[in-house]
């Protein structure tokens, strides 16, 4: 049977990458039904809203989803559209992936780990928010759950299993933040129990800033929770080579979604030159939920391919190739 995916193409230079990853989707036959929806800024322009209902049961239906970046207006009623999809996905597991790609101007070539950062608790849903009209002063609090710690804890190491590795270490601030993030600790120690066959260790976040610089390579897993796993995330992307390399998949138990790391980027949309490589990687992770491993592994040398040779690709990576010469080059090795 055709499985069919809700694909969502956003604003800036979304349209540009996910037609090419579309194009590499059906150059290497994933056999994938593409059912287009709407969100963001494009879809505000056509329906008046920025996440139309349609969109929300898309998902719900196809229970997978492959969407470019989208623009949250000021005053649009969200504060991140992407935050708003997760948690009304209940999607708790963000796994984003920092490979080296050889070829790439990093400042490493062997990284290779995987943040599992919490998606639907603690910093981004803080409730009570609240600035002075005044504004001398702001507020907001800040709250994790027992469920929400072990069900994503789990998921690493469910996920560091699957995929053969070898260690997961916790991430946290649990002698500063002793209530929020202390609770996430204490319970990340004792899921850790149940996987004796993975080793585990646990890192004060501003160490582990410093020990992903330095020593990269004792890395594999790490977990951590919301705020966090943002900013590691963004920092392993750097440490691989930028965010055009760096793809996110969001994870729940009825639904996932796949998606680049990066924003809309406004400042070269429309201009042909986005390296679209963030999101076909985001589609490499989506083969691999459908249990499509064959081809998450052939999309991800042929990136990788590509990017070693420096054939056609983006300035970003240091070519002067343009989205649709660098998908050419990827779809030739795939085809
Ligand atoms: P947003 O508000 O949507 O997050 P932004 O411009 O603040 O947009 P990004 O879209 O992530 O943040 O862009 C940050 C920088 O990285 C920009 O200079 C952008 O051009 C560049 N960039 C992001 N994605 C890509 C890509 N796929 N290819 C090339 N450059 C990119």
């Amino acid at each position: 049977m055709t499985q069919q995916i809700t694909v969502i193409r956003g604003d800036g230079i979304g349209p540009e990458i996910m037609d090419a990853t579309l194009r590499m989707l059906d150059t290497i036959g994933a056999g994938l039904e593409y059912d287009f929806q709407l969100a963001g800024l494009a879809a505000q322009e056509e329906t008046g809203e920025l996440l139309p209902q349609a969109t929300l049961e898309s998902i719900e239906n196809n229970r997978v989803a492959l969407k470019a970046p989208l623009t949250t207006p000021v005053g649009g009623g969200f504060k991140s559209l992407n935050v708003a999809l997760r948690k009304h996905f209940d999607l708790y597991a963000n796994v984003r992936p920092a490979v080296s790609f050889k070829g790439s101007a990093s400042r490493y070539q062997d990284i290779d780990l995987i943040t599992v950062r919490e998606n639907t608790e603690g910093a981004y849903l803080a409730e009570g928010a609240y600035t002075a009209p005044d504004d001398s002063r702001a507020e907001s609090k800040m709250v994790v759950t027992r469920k929400g710690c072990e069900r994503v804890v789990r998921f690493a190491f469910d996920l560091a299993r699957r995929a053969g590795r070898k260690k997961v270490t916790i991430v946290h601030k649990a002698n500063i933040l002793k209530d929020v993030t202390g609770m996430f600790l204490r319970v990340a120690h004792e899921v850790a129990e149940d996987y004796a066959d993975i080793e585990s260790n646990d890192l004060i976040v501003d160490n582990a800033c410093m020990q992903l610089v330095m020593r990269p390579e004792q890395f594999d897993v790490i977990v951590t929770t919301n705020l966090f796993g943002d900013i590691i995330s963004d920092l392993c992307a750097g440490l691989v080579g930028g965010l055009g390399l760096a793809p996110g998949a969001n994870i729940g138990e009825q639904a996932a979604m796949f998606e680049a790391v990066h924003g809309s980027a406004p400042d070269i949309a429309g201009k042909g030159i986005a390296n679209p490589c963030a999101l076909m990687l985001g589609a490499a992770q989506l083969l691999e939920h459908l249990d499509d491993h064959d081809r998450a592994r052939r999309v991800r040398s042929a990136i990788a391919e590509v990017i070693e040779s420096g054939d056609r690709t983006t300035p970003d990576l240091g070519g002067d190739g343009t989205t649709e010469g660098f998908t050419d080059a990827i779809c030739e090795r795939l085809g």
